[in-house]
């Protein structure tokens, strides 16, 4: 396959930032973009031409617009797909006629699949199907130097997608894969997503996936949550003349508009005037104009959010347009994420993560933090105390009011270090203090009223419970907390061993009579347990941000990890704007690592990770095939081989062809589902090289 479409990014769910290659346009286009109709009406259309003359893509379906003047002339900045609505007999005929023009402007001719029926029996669709494909297979074989967009039809029979599968997988010119039909019918979500997935898993990772069919603005977020780069918008002109009315809430019949709520040339000028005219022309055009417009801006706005903003949130909030919206990413979250995490941004900078209501508990990202969190937590030997904490909206914790004060009654032992501390919080769950800089821990922000619903309290319960099994049941568990905070602590109290001691809080959390109770009951708990093995008091884990490396570097690279670095003896220093924590080997005085608060990850230099990547468990890194690496990016080709649990963002190590050196540090781009799938595009995001 050769670089007709790069994946960039991936973002949240399945969505991604692309950019195609070939399209005809002067520049690569960059995807997620709509796809929009070109038709004789809406050229003559003064105002279309303004407002769309250097839109990215364009879908041609009459054959007259095939010609150099429309391609090189007016729209000389844009891509085009061409489709034909009528039999494929005529689109073959069609294709011959223009082949030359179409091979030299790099138009992507999407092989059209129309039958005249809209509901037909499982065994008419699968011979309609066999039929077609037996001709599609023909036509690619003729043009082996056309780039083809594929139509996939499926007559609401998901399965019939095996069908397709074959063909797709043989021919290297199938670029594009369009999808007809398969979004028309909502209450399909499970159906949709498995297309999706199956899609994901068996074909090319570096197609270009497009969508069809009745598609309004309001789909327009989720549809790039799905991972669809191109969203053909074709439907919104018919609907016009069917006299709808297109929000991005919803579609309005124009009997209905009293109040036009939008400002676009159309129903600014006389759209108005002409709504209850059944049968006006001017009417139509109008309207066809206003929908397009309307999903234009709506599809800005879910690019812009899809950059520089946090997406999910965005999507979240859009779900609430459609009810099978909300049903499809409460299914993907609770049901798909082990196979979405391979394809979800799981990790953000600069951001502030809006936690607004139950569709927030499980997006990847949170689910990736909690699942991660207890998987590598490794407790520390020497704990002889457990304390819980409520969360704070400062964040990190530490630097809040009510921490400081909590800190003051805690650090006034000099057990303190053997004190283990864990935050409450909703809906992330139960974070161990050290890891309270990390993402998400680091940014998200609810709306704090002291009511937790059920799902919020049996989630941070879990993951409590999660985290306290893997102490020893003797050591005891003080419970500074109150309201919500406090019924996680009892439930969790059911399933576990360990005895729970709950401060006496005396009007606030932080009045001085709470913490002198607190203070106390350290007092009364804190020679309970004695663990068989004691810390050295010279231990550099004595100090709190050795002790979060270790645990940071456990998160991220596995457990155990972060005491082999810290073994070496690490000294660290915070940079003058306070934005990061740089750590260092002591006797050597290299650089091993450093934290960026606002990422939430940290980031091992070679010399760093040099220490620990020559463990046979160890699994962030990909193989070189070579010996010294250049660029700051490195593609598949430069691949030699990589373990299957690679996730986007995740930081890993390069070594070179023999497994000996190690040549480079970097983030993962994609993922090693997505590799495996893959013969080009980038792979890593390079930050140091040797
Ligand atoms: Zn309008």
């Amino acid at each position: 396959m050769d670089f007709f479409f790069e994946v960039l990014k991936n973002r949240t769910g399945f969505s991604r930032i692309g950019r195609i290659n070939l399209l005809g346009s002067q520049k690569p286009i960059k995807t997620p973009t709509l796809v929009i109709p070109f038709n004789q009406v809406l050229m003559d259309f003064f105002d279309f031409i303004e407002s769309f003359g250097n839109h990215k893509i364009f879908l041609i379906s009459e054959p007259k617009y095939l010609r150099t003047q429309v391609l090189d002339g007016t729209f000389k900045a844009s891509g085009f797909v061409y489709t034909h609505y009528g039999t494929l007999q005529k689109f073959k005929q069609i294709l011959t006629e223009r082949k030359e023009i179409i091979v030299d402007h790099d138009v992507i001719p999407i092989i059209p699949f129309n039958i005249p029926t809209t509901s037909i029996n499982l065994t008419f669709a699968k011979a309609e199907i066999k039929h077609h494909l037996q001709e599609v297979e023909k036509i690619i074989e003729e043009h082996p130097k056309i780039n083809f967009g594929f139509s996939v039809k499926l007559f609401e029979y998901f399965e019939l997608v095996d069908l397709y599968i074959p063909l797709l997988q043989n021919h290297k010119n199938i670029k594009l894969i369009n999808f007809l039909d398969s979004f028309n019918n909502l209450n399909y979500y499970r159906n949709i997503i498995d297309l999706i997935i199956k899609i994901k898993r068996e074909l090319d990772s570096n197609h270009v996936l497009m969508i069809s069919g009745n598609i309004t603005s309001k789909y327009c977020p989720l549809l790039v949550y799905l991972g669809f780069d191109l969203i053909n918008v074709s439907y919104l002109p018919y609907l016009a003349t069917e006299n709808f009315y297109d929000t991005i809430e919803a579609l309005l019949p124009t009997y209905k508009i009293k109040y036009l709520p939008c400002n676009c040339f159309a129903c600014q000028g006389k759209l108005k005037d002409l709504l209850q005219e059944k049968y006006s022309s001017e009417k139509m055009v109008l309207l066809s104009y206003h929908n397009l417009i309307t999903a234009k801006n709506y599809m800005d706005k879910t690019v812009q959010y899809l950059h520089t903003e946090d997406f999910r949130t965005f999507v979240e909030k859009n779900s609430l347009n459609d009810l099978n919206f909300s049903s499809l990413l409460k299914i993907m979250d609770k049901e798909y994420y082990e196979f979405v995490k391979f394809y979800s941004q799981l990790n953000q900078k600069n951001k502030t993560i809006e936690s607004i209501a139950a569709s927030s508990y499980y997006r990847p990202d949170f689910q990736y933090f909690r699942t991660n969190l207890v998987k590598n937590y490794n407790p520390e030997y020497w704990t002889r105390l457990i304390l819980l904490l409520p969360c704070s909206a400062k964040k990190p914790y530490s630097q809040s009011h009510s921490h400081q004060k909590f800190y003051k009654a805690i650090r006034a032992f000099h057990e303190f270090p053997a004190f283990q501390e864990i935050i409450l919080t909703s809906p992330l769950g139960a974070i161990p203090r050290q890891l309270e800089n990390i993402y998400p821990a680091n940014c998200y922000d609810i709306s704090v009223t002291g009511y937790w619903d059920s799902e919020e309290i049996q989630i941070a319960s879990d993951m409590l419970g999660d985290l306290l099994k893997k102490y020893d049941s003797d050591i005891p568990i003080i419970c500074h907390l109150e309201g919500g905070y406090k019924e996680i602590a009892k439930k969790t109290e059911k399933q576990i061993g360990n005895k729970f001691y709950f401060t006496d809080i005396d009007e606030q959390i932080t009045s001085p009579m709470s913490l002198n109770n607190l203070e106390q009951l350290i007092k009364e708990h804190k020679d309970d347990y004695n663990p068989p093995q004691h810390q050295p008091k010279t231990s550099p884990l004595t100090q709190t941000w050795i002790r979060k490396l270790s645990k940071i570097v456990d998160y991220e690279y596995g457990k155990g990890f972060g005491d082999k670095l810290v073994e070496h003896g690490i000294r660290y220093k915070e940079n003058r704007l306070h934005t990061k924590m740089f750590f260092f080997d002591e006797n050597s005085n290299e650089k091993v690592g450093t934290l960026r608060y606002a990422t939430g990850k940290l980031r091992l230099t070679i010399n760093g990770v040099e220490k620990i990547a020559f463990d046979e468990s160890f699994t962030n890194y990909v193989i070189f095939d070579g010996n010294t690496i250049r660029g700051n990016t490195l593609f598949r080709p430069g691949i030699k081989d990589i373990p299957p649990t690679l996730l986007p963002n995740q930081n890993i190590c390069i070594f070179d062809k023999n497994k000996e050196n190690v040549v480079a540090m970097g983030d993962m781009i994609v993922s090693s589902k997505f590799i495996y799938n893959s013969t080009s595009g980038r792979i890593v995001k390079l930050y140091e090289t040797k």
